[in-house]
């Protein structure tokens, strides 16, 4: 192959690929230059998009042999930089442990960490079910504000208008859609 890492067509595929994405910081730190989705790197990898940290966790890991815990985990990140994507920073968490570790990281200090905790808390547990998707993507369809209703109904305010937009539970709330 002539083409060098970083310059497939389809983009990425290596882990290598990831680094030549990033601004090595004075710590060594990946930190991520492209998309984020809900302040979490992101990017398609393959034929699906994937939280790019998550994604070089398992590669190094598989490629180390060391395996992936069973269950759900999500990807802390041991220098607690947001966009770090380093598989060196990456920790696999179970969900109980990774939402210790958002309170113990420090996202806890300022409004700003606190409400990034809360939103990957919310993620975490979807407070959402199907009749309560529709009643916010209603709502918000009728008019009342998309902060009103997600206080109400305990999510967050980009998660109810996401809902509202029908990036989430499309299929529930198609019908309330011009
Ligand atoms: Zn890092």
């Amino acid at each position: 192959m002539s083409l060098k890492p970083g310059q497939w067509i389809g983009g990425i595929r290596t882990v290598e690929d990831v680094r030549q994405r990033c601004f090595i910081d004075a710590d060594g730190c990946w930190i991520w230059r492209g998309c984020s989705s809900g302040g979490a790197p992101s990017a398609k990898i393959g034929s699906r998009y994937w939280k790019v940290r998550r994604w070089a966790c398992i590669q190094t890991r598989t490629k180390a042999g060391k395996p992936m815990p069973a269950g759900r985990w999500q990807t802390a990140c041991a220098c607690a930089k947001p966009q770090c994507v380093s598989p060196r920073c990456a920790m696999p968490l179970e969900p109980k442990a990774f939402a210790a570790w958002l309170r113990d990281a420090g996202f806890v200090n300022t409004p700003a960490h606190k409400a990034a905790c809360a939103e990957a808390m919310r993620k975490i547990a979807p407070k959402l079910d199907a009749r309560k998707a529709v009643e916010c993507a209603a709502r918000i369809l009728a008019g009342e504000t998309s902060a009103k209703v997600a206080a109400s109904l305990g999510i967050s305010q980009s998660y109810a208008c996401k809902v509202a937009n029908g990036g989430a539970w499309a299929p529930y709330t198609r019908s309330l859609r011009p």
